[in-house]
């Protein structure tokens, strides 16, 4: 009896195991330039003419920073300096494009240090002041964050 319960906890750390490491979390970046700071546009999808901070989908093993900067090069031509964390958001992993589970859309603040902006992947990109961004038709998972940007906007 003792052996069949081992062997049922056994797969049931397994099960869960997989289930952690399949979990897509979202990375985005809050990008600051003097008083404004960079939204885009998505493109294409679901979300579709929805604002968001730029970012994307943290690969498996990947440090959550270097895809940071990953999505910001592949979607934006250019390098980012990471700044400080600024928030996260719960996001089901289904949104993600995940099983379903615990994902999350953590925003980190942080400046272009290098390259010209070319927006490969969003149909456009602005530089907005902190009161230009409630008006816009951002993605649900990205509003919350607004306050802390502005916040940031107000005191750098
Ligand atoms: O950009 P990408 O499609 O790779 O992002 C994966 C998912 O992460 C999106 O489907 C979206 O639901 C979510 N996302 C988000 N906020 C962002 C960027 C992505 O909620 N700023």
């Amino acid at each position: 009896v003792l052996a069949a319960m081992q062997a049922h906890l056994d797969l049931y750390a397994a099960a869960a195991q997989r289930r952690a490491e399949d979990v897509v979390q979202v990375v985005g970046a809050a990008l600051v330039d003097g008083d404004r700071v960079l939204v885009a546009q998505r493109g294409s999808g679901a979300l579709a003419g929805k604002w968001e901070f730029p970012g994307g989908k943290v690969e498996r093993g990947e440090p959550e920073l270097d895809a940071l900067v990953r999505e910001c090069r592949e979607e934006l031509s250019v390098d980012v300096a990471p700044q400080a964390f600024l928030g996260e958001v719960p996001l089901p992993g289904v949104v993600a494009g995940g099983p379903p589970g615990a994902s999350t859309l953590r925003v980190w603040w942080g400046r272009v240090s290098a390259g010209e902006l070319v927006a490969h992947e969003h149909h456009e990109v602005r530089w907005l002041t902190g009161d230009e961004l409630e008006g816009l038709d951002w993605i649900p998972a990205d509003r919350p964050l607004l306050p802390a940007v502005r916040a940031l906007l107000a005191r750098l």
